[in-house]
């Protein structure tokens, strides 16, 4: 599941490639859509908005074109008549100009919809960790709306805050020293930890390796995440991965049960 600084570098590549460009040809292989034809429109911009992309396109009507990569997705640019890195058959748009393909492969979700339509994707979303109107005051507030839900749940709700993803989670909660089944209320300083939240992924976004260790060095970058049986950076404990979550939407955990004990 990819993280909010990860959509952000992929609308920053989207952005680059194509803003500004007429687009020469389009193809959205999926069947809502199949039959959609936006060649000769303009692309505006790419932005993220949380974990989603918003590719505005301007032709007879203002389009909005909104992708989310959930689990494998991802965008890749590349020269017209290169050698696609994922089989053609997992594409699901391609974005043609005169001397550039935009290919989304194996995204979770595509859809076009009138620009003034974009507020129902994106408007029941939490403050945006990497927008431009972050607010980690309204973020706490969100998450106090359900004191009594498990703090890794919460972080994950992307209606509380957008942009954290399961490893940011884990990786927030061993930082704080909170174990991940802990009530919101009970966790001690929630605005330290979305403060956190914005730091990192800001940090990260810049970075081809995200880490909340400050190493750089893959194997190193992280504390728990990943790391399932393997010594606690910090004390040596073996790190606990665990299934957390309700059913259906239960994701593996990590935690140390030394640095972040239930309370
Ligand atoms: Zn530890």
């Amino acid at each position: 599941m990819p993280e909010g600084d990860t959509v952000w570098r992929a609308a920053q590549l989207l952005d680059g490639a194509l803003s500004g460009k007429v687009l020469t040809r389009t193809d959205v292989r999926v069947p809502a859509y199949a039959t959609w034809d936006l060649a000769g429109a303009r692309v505006v911009e790419t932005v993220s908005r949380g974990k989603h992309l918003l590719t505005r396109i301007d032709g007879e009507r203002r389009w909005t074109l909104h992708t989310h990569l959930k689990m494998e997705g991802g965008w890749r640019v590349l020269r017209p008549g290169g050698r696609w890195p994922r089989p053609a058959h997992t594409a699901r748009v391609i974005l043609e100009t005169a001397d550039t393909v935009a290919v989304g492969f194996q995204l979770g979700i595509v859809e076009l919809v009138a620009r003034e339509e974009e507020d129902t994707i994106v408007g029941h979303l939490g403050p945006d960790l990497l927008g431009p109107g972050w607010d980690a005051a309204e973020a706490v507030r969100r998450l106090h709306e359900q004191p009594d839900r498990a703090i890794k749940e919460a972080l994950l709700d992307q209606t509380r805050l957008a942009g954290v993803g399961n490893m940011y989670a884990c990786e927030l909660l061993f930082l704080a020293g909170v174990a991940p089944e802990t009530p919101v209320r009970a966790v001690p300083d929630l605005l330290r930890m979305v403060e956190r939240a914005h730091q990192l992924l800001d940090h990260n976004r810049h970075r081809a390796v995200q880490s909340t260790t400050g190493d750089l060095a893959r194997g190193r970058n992280l504390w728990v995440y990943g790391r399932g049986g393997q010594p606690c950076r910090r004390c040596g404990t073996p790190i606990v991965e665990a299934t957390l979550g309700d059913a259906g939407r239960a994701r593996v955990t990590y935690s140390c049960p030394s640095c972040q004990p239930a309370s």
